[in-house]
């Protein structure tokens, strides 16, 4: 099936190169014209400057932009080019009321949709080890899925269109949580003086083992905190989460504190830094 790919970020640069790689890329776009035109260049595939042109060429139209209005942004555009029959997956993480908004316009066109985050990082999406949390009619999985395969070793269908969404915000709330305790375990580390490659080493080989550890966390001890994931991104993230909770008559006490600090950290400006910049706060650096 042809496949185009909606915005080239940090996420989507490394799922279009697996998706070429599996031979179904033919589009890109991008809103900064010369990164679809690189990378175009360099996959040998055709860059669009409209995405609604790039829909009308196209059976399967991935999207990984920004946030929820970005990504309708993109969905109501599309909707002026594709047709029917074709699909339509996001994988940004956005909520899963702004899910059901995309299928609902896409569906009047006959097109469908499946919101389908993701997790695994940069590193996931340039390798094509992503786990991808899908929503939406299984059929339209099935026919989708042999281009997400080829960005992702983990797929599975959570339920209608939303579900996917509702399980990301799962793994944001986790995310938040690993974020807070590696940052403030390696601070406490390096105050003592303790040397911190050996103490990521073997304590990456035990029970407090995790992904983030092994990672971002030498360079969260070394002050570098390039993206990765961007920390103004996961905040908007956590916001989604509270809204949520609240909704559900929850507290999350975790998420709220890790909402305050990214707030101060961007309020200094540093937004667009990697989510282990929360290490700043730990270590009170400047
Ligand atoms: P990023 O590097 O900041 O890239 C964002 C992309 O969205 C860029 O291509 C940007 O275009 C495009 N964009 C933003 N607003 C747009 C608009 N209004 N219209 C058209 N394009 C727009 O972000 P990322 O890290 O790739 O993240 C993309 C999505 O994946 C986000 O929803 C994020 O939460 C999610 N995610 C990220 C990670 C991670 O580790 N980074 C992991 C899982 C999920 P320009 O180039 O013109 O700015």
């Amino acid at each position: 099936m042809k496949t185009g790919m909606i915005g080239l970020g940090a996420m989507g640069a490394g799922m279009a190169r697996n998706i070429a790689q599996a031979g179904h890329l033919t589009a890109v776009y991008n809103r900064t014209a010369a990164k679809a035109q690189n990378l175009a260049a360099e996959l040998n595939v055709m860059a669009y400057s409209d995405p609604a042109q790039l829909a009308a060429a196209v059976d399967v139209i991935l999207i990984a932009v920004s946030a929820d209005s970005d990504m309708l942004e993109m969905v109501e555009a599309i909707a002026r080019g594709a047709g029917p029959g074709s699909i339509v997956v996001d994988l940004s993480t956005v909520s899963s009321t702004s899910a059901r908004q995309a299928a609902q316009i896409l569906s009047e066109k006959q097109v469908d949709f499946l919101d389908a985050p993701v997790s695994g990082g940069v590193e996931g999406a340039k390798n094509g080890t992503l786990a991808i949390m899908a929503g939406g009619d299984s059929d339209v999985l099935a026919r989708a899925r042999p281009i997400l395969a080829a960005m992702s070793r983990r797929i599975v269908h959570m339920g209608a269109v939303g579900a996917g969404q509702a399980t990301k915000a799962v793994n944001q709330i986790m995310a938040a949580g690993i974020n807070q305790a590696v940052s403030e375990a390696l601070a406490f580390g390096q105050a003592q003086g303790l040397p911190m490659a050996d103490v990521i080493e073997v304590i990456g080989g035990g029970a407090a083992a995790n992904w983030f550890l092994e990672q971002r966390g030498l360079t969260m001890t070394k002050g570098s905190f390039k993206p990765g994931f961007k920390l103004a991104l996961h905040h908007k993230d956590l916001k989604i989460c509270q809204h949520m909770a609240k909704s559900l008559g929850m507290t999350t006490p975790l998420t709220d504190q890790t909402v305050i600090d990214y707030e101060r950290l961007m309020a200094e400006g540093w937004g667009n830094e990697d989510i282990s910049a929360l290490y700043r706060l730990k270590r009170q650096l400047k």
